[in-house]
């Protein structure tokens, strides 16, 4: 599978910030210049049409960028072009500090990228985060190079060998809420994994109260207040990305598909009070991209089932509590079975992808004994 890594390069020597400085400049003319030769074409461009139509003359004009540089900044024009054609707007104009490489133009090396600037080679010193560098082991495709702020960063895109699929001997339905962020059980009702809904708030107090530290002093130095948004951010990303590593990690050791709800949005739950004014920040839509592709990336199956009556069925003998008013205990009126609200709804989620595996390893006809094991 393919992974985006970002990474930041280190202080450049002024002669190297000047080579990407020029260099990034003309790739921006670049694309405005073959933005224009599309109005010039006047049909609707491809690859092919557009290289046609205005290659030599854009080459020509170019002599400083690799022609490899050249045709992404073909590409990246017309891409520009198709989505003003679908969302309208003023015609674009390109103003971004960027440069894009294909991966054969590009060495890595000594922590480093090795790229063509002005027709020289030049090596561009990377930091390399310690999870990062297993993976600049495998092949690279393409480099993009960008200034935010006043920093440059690299955007690598490197080829991921996944693991070895494992045959699923069971389910871990996950139930995705307020009050617990998560809560994973198996099919027979046994939680593998919980993260309560007051991490949020344990944060929350954490940051006010830097916040508030460093008012008093930024205040008293300089008279101006202090912003904590970008800490936040990072607070929810790292979290989701804890959160789905434990999981599949999990999953993997217990031989287990993952199964997640297809949500369109967040199911209609109660939400605490003070749990509310967080969940803006908190980005299910995030969590559950991270545990599929990290899933993918250990070989873990994942399973999408319907959310319908999750949270309100009984996950031991099946009846349906139609008024059930998402209360925090789950009460059974049939079979008097009693669960904690998320672990019921867990454990649901778990049996429909039970049932869905269990149906594809009896039509393949391969497998079935196993999953017979486990049923008992
Ligand atoms: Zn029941």
């Amino acid at each position: 599978m393919k992974l985006t890594l970002k990474m930041k390069m280190r202080p450049l020597t002024r002669n190297k910030e000047w080579l990407l400085e020029q260099s990034t400049e003309a790739f921006k003319d670049c694309v405005n210049d073959w933005l224009s030769a599309i109005v010039q074409l006047g049909e609707k461009p491809n690859r092919g049409n557009l290289h046609n139509f205005a290659y030599r003359a854009i080459r020509d004009k170019y002599p400083q960028l690799h022609s490899n540089v050249i045709q992404d900044a073909m590409n990246l024009a017309i891409e520009i072009y198709r989505s003003w054609l679908k969302n309208g707007g003023e015609f674009p104009e390109f103003h971004s500090n960027v440069i894009y490489f294909k991966g054969v133009d590009v060495g890595i090396e000594n922590n480093g990228l090795v790229v063509p600037l002005m027709g020289r080679r030049v090596y561009l010193p990377l930091y390399v985060p310690k999870k990062y560098k297993k993976y600049l082991q495998y092949k690279h495709g393409r480099v993009i190079i960008k200034r935010i702020g006043k920093e440059w960063y690299a955007f690598i895109s490197v080829h991921v060998p996944e693991k070895e699929p494992i045959k699923p001997v069971g389910t871990i339905g996950v139930d995705l809420g307020y009050y617990n962020l998560l809560v994973a059980s198996d099919e027979r009702g046994r939680e593998a994994m919980r993260v309560q809904g007051d991490v949020l708030i344990k944060h929350k107090e954490y940051l006010e109260k830097l916040t508030a530290r460093r008012q008093q002093r930024l205040m008293k130095k300089f008279g101006i207040y202090a912003k904590t948004n970008h800490k936040d951010r990072r607070f929810v990303n790292d979290l989701n990305h804890k959160i789905a590593k434990e999981l599949v990690l999990k999953a993997r050791q217990l031989n287990r598909a993952i199964v997640l709800e297809k949500l369109k949005g967040l199911k209609k739950q109660k939400k605490p009070k003070q749990l509310r004014k967080m969940l803006h920040r908190w980005s299910y839509a995030d969590l559950i991209s991270k545990i599929t592709y990290k899933a993918k990336l250990y070989g873990v199956p994942v399973i999408f089932v319907s959310p319908r009556g999750t949270s309100k069925t009984c996950s031991n003998c099946g009846y349906y509590v139609k008024n059930f008013k998402d209360e925090r205990v789950f009460k059974c009126p049939k079979c008097c079975f009693e669960a904690d609200r998320d672990l019921n709804a867990a454990r649901n989620i778990a049996k429909k992808g039970f049932n869905l595996i269990s149906e594809f390893f009896h039509f393949k006809k391969q497998g079935f004994q196993h999953i017979e094991e486990v049923r008992e």
